[in-house]
């Protein structure tokens, strides 16, 4: 029987768990954590619509419904070449092995300063936390912004920042106080948006002015300070609640691992999710240098393709399997109230506003994506 070892319990680990089991192989999954986080739920979170435990799901439920074995704990390094990865107090072999631990988060002066909805998932409930405050005071200013990086564009994730300060903005409105808010959007490129499209930057840049939130973009993110972020040209802008999205790099197990990266540090595979250099090592998901054209994107959707195609190439080594032709941005924006479908792919980038029914429909994917990782209902996509 193929023996895999899975590195990471996120949408990518926890899909490849799945699949491998449904081959017939014998699992392992190793993850930090004892719950799968659903990150795109979890734009939710700080306005109270859905709670922590909404977005997670027991990785023991589904080691017990699956059959796949599960470890808690923390991988420290990846031997890739002994065939070795170190835990914090044990070590293990592997026949195959599966790496999806995600990535890491860009670092920048006084980042202890903002709090992301795209980090840890405590972040997310101290935004909550954070945002009662203002809730209860009735005014503030805040700001939602996004870093960028240069030497890897797929790394820049924009669109939660967009869904939150949009579920924010609507909330307030919502409940008649929005007028003594000030809401502020920040980013260092000049063009926000472009990644969906050149349609997407002149629809964000109408909905901004409709909505009366300031925009700050085209200007580098030198610092964070307790009241506010300064810009590389030494100008302030003053806040009191500041969401902020680093741009991904590669993950600290990885820069320290005897692994093929790229300059910044995600690991080098073939089309085929198969590790350069390596017949038995498959890194999926976020933790991987995807491959793609200028607007490709580090996506939900993306991982579970590169997590289903990385068993069928284990158990069909001569017929593989590439994610190449999957490559697309897909996301229903949400704006509380409404969702925007936005869709790009090499011949077309849409963006159609759905109403009421577009965040209803957000809402089911979560029902939906649970139900199939139980075993419930069936995978259609
Ligand atoms: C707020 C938000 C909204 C999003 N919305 C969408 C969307 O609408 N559509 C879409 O397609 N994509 C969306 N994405 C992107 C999508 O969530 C990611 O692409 C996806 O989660 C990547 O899956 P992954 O398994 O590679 O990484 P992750 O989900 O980050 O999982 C990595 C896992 O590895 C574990 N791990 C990390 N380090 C270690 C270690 N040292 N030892 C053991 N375990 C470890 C972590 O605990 C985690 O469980 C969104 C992301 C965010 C943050």
């Amino acid at each position: 029987m193929i023996k895999v070892l899975i590195l990471g319990g996120g949408i990518a680990g926890v899909e490849a768990s799945i699949r491998a089991k449904k081959a017939g192989f014998d699992v392992t999954l190793i993850s930090e954590r004892d719950y799968l986080y659903i990150y795109p739920l979890s734009i939710w979170i700080p306005t109270k619509e859905i709670s922590f435990e909404d977005t997670t799901m027991k990785l023991d439920e589904l080691a017990e419904i699956h059959g796949f074995n599960l470890i808690i704990d923390e991988v420290k390094e990846i031997k890739a070449k002994e065939q070795r990865v170190l835990l914090s107090n044990k070590e293990v072999d592997f026949e195959y092995l599966i790496i999806a631990l995600g990535a890491g988060n860009k670092s920048l002066k006084g980042i202890e300063n903002t709090l992301s909805i795209c980090s840890k998932p405590e972040e997310a409930v101290g935004l909550c936390n954070l945002f009662e405050n203002f809730l209860e005071k009735k005014e503030g200013v805040l700001s939602f912004g996004f870093g960028g990086n240069p030497k890897d564009s797929s790394t820049v994730r924009g669109g939660p920042a967009f869904e939150l300060m949009f579920n924010i903005n609507t909330l307030l409105k919502q409940r008649g106080i929005r007028d003594n808010f000030t809401i502020n959007f920040f980013a260092p490129m000049d063009k926000v948006g472009s990644k969906m499209g050149e349609g997407a930057v002149k629809n964000l840049q109408k909905f901004f002015k409709k909505e009366n939130i300031n925009v700050y973009t085209g200007k580098k993110i030198d610092s964070f300070v307790s009241d506010g972020i300064i810009f590389e040209d030494s100008t302030k802008l003053d806040s009191e609640y500041t969401m902020f999205i680093p741009a991904k790099t590669g993950h600290l197990v990885v820069k320290n691992s005897d692994l093929p990266t790229s300059e910044d540090g995600f690991i080098e595979t073939d089309e085929y999710s198969l590790v350069e250099g390596f017949k038995n090592i498959y890194a999926i998901g976020d933790v991987a240098n995807l491959q793609g054209p200028s607007w490709r994107a580090k996506q939900g959707h993306i991982a579970e393709v590169m997590a289903e195609n990385a068993i069928f190439n284990i158990a069909n080594p001569e017929n593989r399997k590439s994610y190449i032709k999957h490559i697309n941005i897909l996301c229903l924006m949400d704006t509380r109230d409404g969702a925007i479908l936005v869709y790009r792919d090499l011949k077309r980038s849409l963006m159609i506003p759905l109403f009421g029914f577009g965040h209803l429909l957000k809402k089911l994917w979560g029902k939906y994506f649970k139900l199939t990782k139980l075993g419930k209902f069936p995978k259609i996509i």
